[in-house]
């Protein structure tokens, strides 16, 4: 973001820099020089050593005024520019005021230490029926937004937090979950709050957080209880405001975890939890070892989060389910399912009589395989022979074929990510089902909490669902903070133009268009025959990927491509595409479990349609019959669609959570990272946006309680009111361009700035 060209610097002018380390830092204008395209040339020192250096004029943006703390909503901000909105939320986070406004958006600068002092009842009260802006910038304050515009209006409203992983999204989340519990709680006749007795709604609203991160949230190297899926939570208001039910959606469960865990990371916490925390009896009736003995867990060293025990946590998940609403009963087969998964991982193969077949070695396998069979509730030469063989439905019949260790490898785990993937969405439907939604509601707010966008240096399948998922929220947005801006321009009834802004539409149709990148794979896993490879070349060569301005085919690769994203750009690997858009479970697994003699696993498992000519291992198959399969990406696709339309008709709010270092230490504020995430999160977009209008807006008696000295004379005449007073100044000013409407002085990008100048000019 440029200086506005309006900007004059001085000799003395305090200004911003770029610079490779710091992103922006301070300097003040020594010398200006004209240079070779007559462009304005600067020469700075630098503030904190003197140095001095060369810079473009429309590269040194002008510094704000220092206020101590800065300013709790960036739009007060006289320059609205990259480093003004960077330096501003440093300067508040330094003093823990981790909140700030940018308009109506919150941004949340998570503070890795806990800040008890902000946040319970009491500081509920404070912020319950007050205007936004009104108090400190808070998620409370959202949170009551939120409520109260839905009160008011009986119109739906969605907070939608964002932010990348372990900026705060699921503790922010929760905090506004706990707001909404609170305001529509239970009221007994004499209006008091909370304490009904029994198991209230939003105490199972709230029971429910613990419980879906225990079975869908896991140690990452960006966060101890990451969130290793997308969360959307409906909540239901009656007339009174009172939550009367409401219903969770999830989305995209990581499940490669279940099977391959990273050096120091985790798989889900419920894992470790039933290890370290089932009672004797328990352990034995799922046969449970030490964390350290199961395959699945001892791929990485780390089994304990610093200051958690796992044993504690299994209580409290236990708790939780029981809260909520999940019987002892159901609880029970939970478990067993979740400890099946575990000895399936330590059912290892060896080479079998014919050539090419395999299967379970000999020893603690063997018991590995019984106990997994036992939970399952199926029989162990059964499991046996659905690890170690594929079977074809062809013309002729079925024909069954032996696996290779390496394929019943594969085979086994896919089965463990199946039955886990099932579990979890069971859990979220016994969730809903307790709760019960209230189709009858007289409005509700959702919650999202969902993953921020993703670039890493091996990009998969799944970042680029997430970046799909971010694509679609950022163009909610843009349309939002637009629309939001012109209908204030309309409210105050000033003349406004067609205001530009980046539209994501062509990235969209890039993705999930006709003939885009999800077509073109969904395509491809048609084709059992196809690798990756092939994927890849028809990516290249199909005109609507192609002729997209944004995707390109890397230089050094062929196989991978690049989608240049609203946030940047990103490369995607294609390798495990195919394998991983192709959902459905492996005939074999589906007759296995749909015969299981435990009520809980034939649920899980209830007549999914096997696919017609599909086969036991979806990878290396031979040349078939395309067959019908499930595809993950057009699956989250139609997901996605769906939420677009339910927040299309609701009351947008947001949340966007910043991650101040990569070190989740407090008190400490990278700003590359910051900025980066404030790019990514379409803060500086919505910043860029109201530049392009009119980003300073001031009621006319804060105008002229600011400014009068540039016209003390209009001041002190006794029948002018504010508006004139206004406008006496801003003419005198000589400049153009600024508007007034019915309450505010609206200005262009830069004129709070020159005003600012000659009122400090004149004084
Ligand atoms: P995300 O969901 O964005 O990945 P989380 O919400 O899980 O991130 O937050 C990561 C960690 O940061 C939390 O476990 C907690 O330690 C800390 N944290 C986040 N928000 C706050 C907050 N408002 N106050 C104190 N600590 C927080
Ligand atoms: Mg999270």
């Amino acid at each position: 973001m440029a200086a506005p060209a309006t900007v004059i610097h001085t000799v003395g002018s305090k200004v911003w820099v770029p610079d490779p380390a710091e992103s922006w830092i301070k300097a003040a204008v020594q010398k200006i020089e004209e240079g070779k395209d007559g462009a304005g040339v600067l020469i700075v020192a630098l503030e904190e050593n003197g140095e001095l250096r060369r810079v473009p004029a429309s590269d040194a943006p002008l510094q704000n005024v220092e206020t101590r703390g800065g300013v709790e909503d960036m739009t007060r901000l006289s320059y609205l520019h990259e480093p003004g909105v960077l330096w501003n939320i440093k300067s508040r986070y330094m003093f823990d005021d981790i909140y700030t406004y940018t308009g109506s958006i919150l941004i949340a600068v998570n503070p890795f230490a806990p800040l008890p002092h902000i946040y319970g009842p009491h500081m509920m009260d404070q912020y319950r029926g007050v205007d936004l802006g009104d108090l400190s910038p808070h998620v409370y304050a959202i949170a009551d937004a939120a409520y109260r515009q839905m009160r008011k209006e009986m119109k739906g409203q969605s907070i939608l937090v964002s932010g990348e992983s372990g900026a705060g999204k699921t503790e922010t989340s929760k905090l506004i979950m706990k707001y909404l519990a609170y305001m529509g709680g239970y009221m007994d006749a004499a209006g008091r709050r909370g304490s009904s007795s029994g198991r209230s709604v939003e105490e199972q609203v709230l029971e429910s957080n613990p419980l879906l991160e225990a079975f869908g949230n896991a140690k990452t190297v960006r966060n101890n209880n990451s969130s290793r899926f997308g969360k959307y939570v409906e909540i239901n208001f009656n007339e009174k405001g009172v939550i009367s039910g409401a219903a969770i959606r999830t989305y995209l469960l990581e499940r490669s975890r279940v099977v391959a865990v990273n050096n120091p990371e985790r798989s889900y916490h419920i894992f470790y939890q039933l290890c370290d925390g089932a009672s004797a009896e328990e352990r034995a009736r799922w046969f449970l070892k030490p964390a350290q003995e199961f395959n699945y867990l001892n791929q990485s060293t780390c089994f304990d989060i610093p200051g958690d025990s796992n044993a504690e946590e299994y209580q409290r998940t236990v708790t939780a389910m029981g809260k909520v609403g999940i019987p002892a009963e159901q609880r029970e087969s939970v478990f067993a399912t979740v400890a099946s998964v575990l000895h399936l991982g330590n059912i290892s193969f060896v080479e079998g009589k014919e050539a090419d077949s395999s299967k379970v070695a000999p020893g603690a396998a063997q018991e590995h395989l019984q106990a997994a069979a036992a939970l399952l509730g199926v029989d162990p030469a059964g499991l046996e022979h659905a690890l170690t063989t594929r079977s074809r439905v062809m013309r002729e019949g079925v024909i069954v074929s032996p696996l290779n260790v390496r394929s019943a490898v594969e085979n086994r785990d896919s089965l463990a990510k199946i039955i886990y993937a099932k579990m979890f969405d069971w859990l979220v439907a016994a969730v809903n089902a307790a709760i019960g939604e209230d189709k009858n509601c007289a409005a509700s707010v959702g919650v999202l909490d969902i993953y921020g966008f993703e670039s890493f240096e091996y990009n998969d399948l799944e970042q680029f669902c997430i970046n799909l998922a971010n694509e679609k929220l950022q163009q909610h947005f843009n349309q939002h903070v637009f629309k939001q801006e012109q209908a204030e321009y309309e409210r105050e009834e000033i003349d406004w133009s067609y205001i530009q802004f980046v539209d994501n539409q062509d990235v969209l149709d890039l993705i999930e268009g006709r003939l885009g990148v999800l077509d073109l794979l969904d395509e491809q896993c048609r084709f059992p025959t196809a690798t990756h490879k092939d994927l890849a070349e028809k990516l290249y060569c199909t005109p609507s990927v192609k002729d997209s301005q944004r995707f390109a085919k890397p230089k050094l690769s062929q196989t991978a491509f690049t989608i240049q994203h609203y946030a940047g750009p990103v490369t995607y690997q294609t390798e495990n595409f195919l394998d991983k858009n192709k959902d459905f479970v492996v005939a074999e697994h589906q007759q296995l479990l749909e015969a299981s003699s435990r009520q809980f696993v034939q649920e899980l498992f209830a007549s999914e349609p096997v696919p017609e000519g599909a086969e036991n291992t979806p990878s290396k198959a031979a040349p078939r019959a395309a067959f019908k399969f499930n595809s993950v990406g057009s699956q989250f696709k139609k997901q996605l669609g769906e939420l677009m339309a339910q927040l299309h008709t609701m009351e947008p709010h947001y949340v966007r959570c910043v991650k101040p270092n990569g070190l989740n230490k407090p008190g400490l504020f990278e700003n590359s990272n910051a900025l980066h995430q404030l790019r990514c999160g379409g803060v500086l977009e919505a910043v860029r946006i109201s530049c392009a209008g009119f980003p300073n807006k001031r009621p006319f008696p804060d105008f002229v309680d600011h400014f009068w000295s540039l016209a003390p004379e209009l001041y002190h005449m006794p029948d002018l009111d504010d508006r004139q007073i206004a406008e006496g100044i801003l003419k005198q000013s000589g400049l153009e361009g600024y508007q007034l409407g019915t309450s505010k002085v609206f200005l262009r990008a830069g004129q709070m700035a020159l005003l600012d100048k000659q009122r400090t000019d004149k004084l």
